[in-house]
């Protein structure tokens, strides 16, 4: 018995036989072309056809992990259209009069070849993207099928030079005992989609790990970052038992989640869900949620040609609304453009969508749209504990305005005596720095503020959170958006209004305790993440907790703030 050290990427024990991925890569041949303005039509066909295939992953992904973990293929179906990657390609075809597969081949291995050579984790992933996207190109130009790792006929666990996202999102769950690959950190896309299905996995273990042979039996200790060749019965007694105990563990923390998460010392956290659709909502109800944080309403105008009504809005917010009975649901009014057109509506070109006509700027410009759905929210308000919440607010007048479309929408419904809410409350989504600097100015005029650290982030730090170049940048553990988030959960307090936060980094463990230190009051997220915050919360006294978002806030820089809150409390 030998052991392999690898990164550790995915937490869990699994033991068991080894199945060795290679995905075949099609082979490429470079052919002069006579018609290069075919052969470009050829290649906007493929490029068409991945954008879809794409767009199902990222639907599967969304599904069966979550939101966050999705947005991977959105960023490769972005690349498809980025001029420095597939306008590279065509260009390439059109001055070298070269075919597709060449033109893909040459591109992306350039690409790669760029990324690879800076120093730097994060463009390593932009280069195992960039081959990926090529890899998807080239089987749909070449017919050579998709390689995948949907069809293992006995559980196994996975050894890899590296995974895709693609290969990942395919897997059969029950089927792969875990994930060993030769590359990767602990960032990377195999990583992080490992962690959300729940697989264990090590990265990073190098070349060696490929010269294993099928017949070898493998301990694998993702936590540990540690995979044992060929154990003797010993090992595999001892780790058998330790699986045995962490499986125990992870049942524990869901066993649990239906119950109230208390802080130590009794003060009771709420812990809600993000959901975007009614197949979330009773997701959300089976993870344990105590109602709706933020519903994001984009999906009753998303995948169709015309505005949907108020009655088709009214049915579908109603359905939801029945999930949640008299526990609150968070119904955000529509927070469309940016990096989410909707292409029925007449939406100008725009150089910076991020800093366009997006959300509410858009709902205000359109007030039959607004007033439309107003109307629906309110009546699947009746006799339900339904909360209005409006994104993107970035000035007072903004928010009076916004009240002045919500008065006008109840005074409707009443002089028509049509049911509705009795008096819900309304609050703002806090994403915008003009917002948190002046949360003491807004606070008299809400019920409640809800942080949305997502856009807080790319908008206090300047990077473009749909950028894969500088994504990374807009990281809400920033110590500026920290100091945001206090001020904002502050100012609320002062005015009696309870603070809540519906970005990701709520559900984030690290930023939990640093949280409940704050005085955050409602902590909104993805419903696989309930759990395991609760588990935190109910491990947190508040003193505790205060301690160390007081020396958490002292810190200045990201990196020192990821560090401590890494540490064991
Ligand atoms: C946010 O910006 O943090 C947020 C929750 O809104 P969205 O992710 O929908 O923009
Ligand atoms: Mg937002």
């Amino acid at each position: 018995m030998h052991k392999l050290a690898g990164i550790p990427a995915s937490n869990g024990i699994a033991i068991g036989p080894v199945f060795i991925y290679q995905p075949e890569a099609p082979v490429v041949e470079q052919r002069s072309i006579a018609d290069p303005a075919a052969e470009v039509a050829r290649l906007d066909t493929v490029i068409a056809a991945a954008a879809t295939d794409l767009q199902a992953l990222k639907a599967k992904t969304e599904a069966a992990v979550g939101a966050e973990e999705a947005q991977i293929f959105e960023v490769h179906r972005m690349f498809l259209e980025d001029p420095a990657f597939t306008g590279v390609i065509k260009e390439a075809i059109e001055t070298s009069q070269i075919n597709a597969e060449a033109a893909v081949s040459q591109t992306a291995s350039a690409l790669v070849e760029q990324f690879e050579a800076l120093d730097d984790e994060y463009f390593r992933q932009r280069a195992a993207d960039i081959k990926d996207i090529g890899q998807r190109l080239l089987r749909l130009l070449t017919g050579a099928g998709g390689s995948s790792l949907a069809g293992l006929a006995r559980p196994a666990v996975i050894l890899a030079h590296d995974l895709t996202p693609s290969d990942t999102a395919t897997v059969d769950r029950h089927m792969v005992l875990a994930f060993c690959t030769a590359i990767g950190g602990a960032t990377s896309h195999t990583a992080i989609l490992s962690r959300s299905l729940g697989i264990p996995a090590v990265v990073g273990l190098g070349q060696e790990v490929l010269q294993l042979a099928v017949t070898d039996q493998l301990i694998v200790d993702g936590g540990a970052g540690e995979v044992w060749v060929n154990p003797d019965q010993d090992a595999i007694n001892a780790y058998e038992q330790r699986r045995q105990e962490q499986l125990q563990g992870q049942a524990e923390v869901l066993s649990h989640a239906h119950e109230p998460a208390t802080t130590s010392d009794g003060r009771p956290v709420e812990v809600v869900a993000n959901i975007g659709s009614l197949a979330d909502a009773r997701q959300a109800i089976e993870m344990g949620a105590e109602g709706v944080g933020l519903l994001r309403t984009e999906f009753l105008f998303m995948q169709r040609d015309t505005l949907p009504g108020e009655e088709e809005q009214y049915q579908a917010l109603r359905a939801i609304a029945d999930v949640f009975q008299k526990r609150p649901l968070v119904v955000r009014t529509l927070d469309i453009g940016g990096d989410k057109p909707l292409p029925y509506l007449d939406m100008p070109e725009e150089q910076n969508p991020f800093l366009g006509r997006r959300a509410i700027r858009l709902t205000l410009a359109e007030p039959e749209l607004f007033q439309v759905q107003l109307r629906a929210s309110l009546r699947a308000g009746h006799e339900r504990n339904i909360k209005i919440m409006f994104p993107m607010i970035g000035s007072v007048s903004e928010l009076r305005r916004c009240r002045a479309h919500f008065e006008q929408a109840r005074a409707a419904l009443a002089a028509e005596k049509i049911p509705q809410a009795e008096s819900p409350e309304v609050g703002i989504m806090v994403e915008i720095p003009s917002t948190a600097i002046l949360a003491d100015a807004l606070a008299p005029l809400v019920d409640f503020f809800s942080i949305g650290t997502n856009d807080l982030a790319q908008y206090t730090l300047a990077a473009d959170r749909t950028n894969p170049l500088v994504a990374p940048l807009a990281d809400p553990l920033h110590p500026a958006v920290l100091r945001l988030i206090r001020q904002v959960i502050e100012a609320g307090h002062a005015h009696g209004k309870w603070v809540g936060m519906c970005g990701e980094l709520a559900g984030n463990p690290l930023a939990v305790p640093v949280l409940v230190g704050l005085g955050l009051d409602e902590f909104s997220m993805t419903a696989s993440a309930i759990p395991i915050a609760k588990a935190l919360i109910r491990r947190l006294s508040i003193p505790q907790a205060q301690q160390i978002a007081v020396e958490c806030l002292k810190l200045t820089d990201l990196e020192e703030v990821e560090q401590f809150l890494s540490k064991p409390f």
